[in-house]
């Protein structure tokens, strides 16, 4: 039941979303340069239409934003095959001509960063500024990759034979197929195909199908940059043609190698379908994160990395903190001060409109899961002290829920949307072992400033990565990826090339000494 308080509070909070709601008009209109916008398959460098269209909708009002068409299986094949085509030629590239395309991709993409953050905005959601940080975050892989691919070394190894010589050579793994999800619709393209095209490898991106636009605004620029025909091909499709299109690239003999960035419940489909001719792969999965706030902390600090690793893309990123857990010294004063900063901070209406903070979630479906765990923690004993409805469309009030327990839905699964979820702790054991107590782990954050429980804390999260202090983490220079059940393999850093390459060993034998 809710409490009198939290009915008065909800009460002025709804008011005031209510009335920002009421901003979200029909007439925003994405008006981007026309070659950006793109609504064909990209295949062996060539645009053409499949044989029937779908639909893409601004999630904020609904309205159709343009149709895509809709690649099948024959599509995903003729794609597989222009893909291994090109490989024979494209891993014969000398590794800074492959640089220097990728890094004439990234001027591309900076120099049209406005209209491709637009379109990050209607199809997804996301509000002007951080689709923009998107594609400057986006387009900081091919900026990234575009230098590693340069620095790829093998190894000559002191050998135990006189008339021997033996070396390990790296060598590109062939055709990735690349399968994207709908959250970052630019940026998860390129931390993979950034990666992948460095190595020497060829792509075939799927993009989710809630967000094909960016996809194909990339293959656009992919194009104008010169890269070679078939080394880079898009197949948008819809989600009923999904599986058909995903079983040739996930069980194609061409292919070598997939990866996803998408749910664990998939990622293990696809892996599965893998398995049969033995790809490799890279799953970037669900994650859990714990976001741990003890009494040493800096609280202010403490406070604004919640909100930033919270709210962001209204809570919908796979590194959004999705269970707070606060000691109990400062526990209330720790509620206080982000329910003011949500007061202050957080606005709902569509992404164009520069004051708006909080967009849409993706669809309906996503906005009544998350209406289920708010409902779910209430009638289960949760105060709620700001938000707690769905709104017309799918959006959703930035939602603060105080005395959780780990008994409830939003402490046992991942929420993806707007709710911070605070559960009270007293001791550094407890908290660790609440935050371990789920089969994924991909990001957590703790705030302490006591040192030594820094480095113990930090040890002993069972996740892939750690902020101390921080609550946004992700860069092209550090890496991205998750322990259990959140996935295999690295994306970024000087590891995430590695995801493309095999290391082929050459005995070089009868030599004379
Ligand atoms: P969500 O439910 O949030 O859309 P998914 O993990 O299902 O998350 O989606 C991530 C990506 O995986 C999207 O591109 C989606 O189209 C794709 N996908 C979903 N099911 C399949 C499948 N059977 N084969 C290939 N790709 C799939």
């Amino acid at each position: 039941m809710f409490s009198a308080r939290a009915l008065r509070l909800g009460a002025v909070f709804r008011t005031r979303i209510s009335a920002l709601h009421t901003s979200v008009r029909r007439s925003h209109r994405l008006d981007v340069a026309a070659p950006l916008l793109r609504t064909q398959s990209y295949i062996n460098g060539r645009w053409s239409s499949a044989a029937a269209v779908f639909p893409v909708l601004d999630p904020a009002t609904g309205q159709e934003l343009a149709r895509v068409s809709d690649c099948g299986p024959g599509e995903a094949k003729r794609a597989v095959d222009a893909a291994y085509e090109a490989f024979q030629s494209w891993k014969q590239h000398t590794a800074k001509e492959r640089s220097l395309l990728l890094r004439k991709w990234f001027n591309l993409m900076i120099q049209h960063k406005d209209d491709l953050a637009k379109i990050i905005t209607f199809e997804s959601g996301k509000p002007m500024s951080e689709s923009l940080g998107e594609i400057s975050y986006s387009s900081s892989f091919l900026e990234w990759f575009s230098e590693e691919a340069r620095r790829v070394y093998g190894d000559i190894v002191p050998s135990p034979l006189k008339d021997r010589k033996m070396l390990l050579l790296k060598q590109p793994v062939g055709v990735a197929s690349i399968i994207t999800p709908w959250n970052f619709p630019s940026a998860m393209i390129t931390r993979k195909v950034g990666a992948a095209l460095a190595a020497g490898c060829t792509v075939v991106i799927k993009p989710a199908e809630d967000t094909p636009l960016s996809a194909l605004a990339l293959a656009e620029l992919a194009e104008q940059a010169g890269l070679p025909a078939g080394v880079v091909n898009v197949v948008p499709c819809s989600r009923q043609n999904t599986p058909s299109v995903g079983h040739v690239l996930c069980t194609d003999p061409l292919v070598s190698k997939i990866s996803f960035t998408g749910s664990t419940a998939t990622g293990k489909l696809l892996l599965k379908m893998a398995a049969d001719t033995v790809k490799r792969a890279s799953m970037e999965l669900g994650g859990h994160a714990p976001f741990i706030v003890f009494d040493s902390a800096d609280l202010d600090r403490a406070v604004r990395g919640a909100m930033g690793s919270k709210f962001r893309n209204s809570g919908q990123t796979c590194v959004c903190s999705n269970r707070i857990l606060v000691q109990s010294g400062v526990y209330e004063e720790f509620l206080q001060r982000v329910g003011v900063a949500m007061d202050q901070e957080l606005k709902l209406g569509h992404g164009i409109e520069p004051t708006t903070t909080q967009g849409p979630l993706i669809n309906d479906r996503a906005a009544k899961k998350v209406a289920l765990q708010i409902a779910d923690a209430v009638s289960l004993g949760a105060r709620l002290l700001r938000g707690g409805s769905q709104l017309a469309g799918s959006f959703v009030e930035p939602t603060l829920l105080a005395d959780v327990t780990t008994d409830m839905l939003c402490t046992r699964e991942e929420t993806f949307g707007p709710v911070m979820p605070v559960l009270r702790f007293d001791t550094e054991e407890e908290a660790v072992a609440i935050a371990n107590a789920t089969n994924v782990g991909l990001a957590g954050y703790f705030f302490s400033r006591d040192v030594s429980q820094i480095w113990r804390v930090a040890e002993a999260l069972e996740v892939g990565m750690v902020g101390v202090n921080e609550g946004l983490l992700s860069a092209p220079e550090g890496l991205f990826g998750g322990v259990k059940q959140s996935g295999l393999g690295r994306e970024g850093s000087k590891y995430g090339i590695d995801e493309y390459l095999h290391v082929k060993y050459v005995c070089f034998g009868g030599l004379q000494p």
